[in-house]
């Protein structure tokens, strides 16, 4: 009998794990928020993941569950563990993704580079941080962040205090020095429960209003050292997390050459893109993969570079399908990915890829089919 995988989250993620379960012979089922969710091709069930017997009842029958977020609440997953499902990343690793606080917290723990940061309550104790920190710092909210909704930069103790007064009993919002970075990487690994890993390069990633916009794999003067540091780091946190399937690291390469984590994702990431047109397994094979404690696939890249662009908002008129054709014929030699999402102003509907020997090229080829279907 195939493998049977549930996603939980019918977002582009799941819809990208689609390809690799279909030439793998796997058995895909995924529980969407809507019917019309990105991941409406494997969507076998719509249901409100909050709820505990309809995760249940989506879970039964599978050999493992996984997600396409990190939503889920942890009463929910743990009923799964406890009723004896496959949870993979497990309900404790997905703690460490779910809230900012303790992530900051657990990786501080284990002796792994972070910025400075503390947990705060109210204006006095945000004053205090920016007093010690040169008059600015950064303030997120613990969860529910994206995209760069909840983070801010503040340089007067009264900056955060719509959010304060929003802090139910015991929460508190983290606040963080503003790093000094040259740019921004990320290290994505996979992880099998029975504790396989391996690593895809060092990437770069280009950030514009806190949204990814580009992606270059390798990084652009990674070799060496850097590749070799980001790559312990990223190992680390998947051993002594017990994170399982893919693992993406955030990371600030300081001014000063120290590479600091950003964030933690514990899923298939935007930075992991490229792996699809530009890698032998990409990101979401090695998901299914590792969830379902499967051996894992060479990582090694097809082309010296690969560029990813992301397409943000799409045509104000019409539909990205409506550009399909001419996109297929100026732009033949990068790879289209349309995530079947209606246009938004600056949500995520698709992404471009180009590779090659030169990167200058290649990013250009990128950059090109990307506007030509942003519109
Ligand atoms: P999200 O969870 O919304 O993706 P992040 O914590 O990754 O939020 O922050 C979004 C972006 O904000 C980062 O990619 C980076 O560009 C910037 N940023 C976040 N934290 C810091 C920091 N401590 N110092 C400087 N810039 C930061």
């Amino acid at each position: 009998m195939a493998y049977r995988i549930g996603v939980i989250g019918g977002g582009q993620l799941a819809r990208m794990m689609v390809p690799p379960a279909i030439h793998l012979g796997l058995d895909i089922r995924v529980l969407a928020e809507t019917e019309g969710s990105s991941a409406r091709l494997a969507a076998t069930q719509v249901g409100d993941y909050h709820e505990v017997e309809t995760v249940l009842a989506f879970a039964r029958d599978v050999d493992a569950v996984t997600f396409d977020h990190e939503h889920v609440p942890q009463d929910v997953l743990r009923t799964l563990v406890d009723a004896g499902v496959a949870v993979h990343p497990s309900p404790e690793a997905l703690a460490v993704a779910q809230d900012k606080i303790v992530m900051r917290r657990r990786l501080s723990e284990l002796g792994l580079p972070v910025p400075d940061w503390a947990a705060v309550r109210d204006a006095e104790a945000l004053g205090r941080f920016l007093a010690e920190h040169g008059g600015s710092a950064v303030v997120k909210t613990a969860r529910g962040g994206y995209d760069g909704k909840g983070v801010r930069v503040v340089r007067e103790a009264d900056g955060a205090d719509d959010w304060f007064a929003d802090l139910a009993d015991g929460e508190a919002l983290l606040v963080e020095e503003l790093v000094d970075f040259r740019r921004e990487l990320a290290q994505s690994v996979a992880r099998r429960p029975s504790g396989q890993i391996v690593a895809w390069p060092l990437v770069e990633s280009v950030q514009s209003d806190g949204v990814c916009a580009e992606v270059i794999a390798p990084a652009p003067k990674s070799a060496g050292r850097l590749a070799e540091a980001a790559e312990a780091i990223a190992r680390t946190v998947a051993e002594r997390l017990g994170v399982t399937g893919v693992l993406a690291v955030e990371l600030f390469e300081t001014d000063d050459d120290r590479l600091l984590i950003n964030e933690l994702a514990m899923r298939p990431h935007n930075t992991g893109h490229w792996t699809i047109d530009g890698s032998t397994t990409s990101q979401f094979e090695q998901h299914l993969r590792a969830v379902l404690d499967l051996p894992l696939g060479d990582t090694r890249p097809h082309d010296a570079w690969s560029v990813m662009v992301n397409v943000l908002g799409g045509p104000e008129a019409g539909t990205l399908a409506e550009r399909l054709p001419a996109l297929m014929a100026d732009h033949p030699s990068v790879k289209v990915h349309d995530y079947g999402k209606d246009p938004r102003p600056g949500r995520k509907v698709g992404h471009v890829t180009a590779t090659g020997d030169d990167l200058d090229e290649a990013t250009y080829r990128a950059r090109a089919g990307a506007a030509f279907f942003e519109g």
